[in-house]
């Protein structure tokens, strides 16, 4: 993957991005999918913000040999604090990582998302914890994808703000996912299924204590929900 033959997955993410946005990619190791929506006069200028000094000399290596630097501006920077007021960013992106460190980079940065309108995150496991913040943070899922690419289920979520009430089923597997019910989405939840019938076994035959019989007991209630999509 380069800047140029962008992921299916970035692809994705990149779908939901807005003509003539101001786009903050956080956790844009390689700055590929900022580079690949200014490149793509999708994006008018946008910040790719990184945390780590290796990474973020190699997203501002890779903006330097695309000939960007004037419309992208990489900062070294924890989270949504790569976004400046004056930046003027609408939209922000995060792929790539788990749901709840994405809810817990957009949780330590709520201050800086004033100007945003659009969020789009791609976790690679636990979207669960990106729709409960939504839900706390006044913010609600507008649309979601899902997609399979070497061998791997990625999902995409696009929240705008407002308030919206989820089910338990449609918190944990996605609102919209849910209704479209894909063959992705079906195989994602059987392997899932497969995973916590695994871990149910185990604790079954383990002594209990307080604090695995409670995730014993939820595992339990996560395995009735999902047969209940399956079933349906
Ligand atoms: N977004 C790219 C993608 O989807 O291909 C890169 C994904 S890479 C697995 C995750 C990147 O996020 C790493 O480079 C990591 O250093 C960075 N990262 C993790 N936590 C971060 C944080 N709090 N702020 C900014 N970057 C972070």
């Amino acid at each position: 993957m380069n800047a140029k033959n962008l992921s299916e997955r970035l692809r994705l993410v990149a779908s939901f991005v807005e003509a003539g946005t101001v786009v903050a990619d956080i956790g844009s190791d390689h700055a590929y999918l900022p580079c690949w929506l200014v490149q793509n006069g999708q994006t008018q200028r946008a910040i790719a913000g990184e945390v780590v000094k290796g990474p973020f000399e190699s997203a501002q290596r890779n903006v330097a040999k695309e000939g960007l630097t004037s419309q992208i501006t990489v900062r070294l920077a924890n989270g949504l604090q790569a976004i400046l007021p004056e930046d003027g960013v609408d939209t922000v992106t995060i792929a790539g990582m788990g749901g709840t460190l994405i809810s817990s980079i957009l949780e330590n940065g709520v201050e800086n998302l004033e100007s945003v309108r659009r969020i789009i995150v791609q976790p690679n496991i636990h979207a669960i914890a990106i729709r409960e913040w939504a839900v706390s943070n006044s913010w609600r899922v507008i649309d979601e994808a899902i997609l399979k690419e070497d061998h791997k289920i990625y999902e995409v979520l696009v929240l705008e703000r407002g308030n919206l009430a989820y089910s338990p089923k449609e918190l944990l597997m996605g609102p919209v996912l849910l209704k479209a019910c894909s063959p992705i989405f079906i195989e994602k939840w059987q392997s899932e299924l497969k995973e916590i019938e695994r871990v149910i076994t185990a604790l079954s035959n383990s002594v209990l204590t307080d604090e695995t019989q409670a995730k014993h007991l939820q595992l339990l209630q996560t395995k009735e929900l999902i047969e209940g999509v399956l079933k349906s």
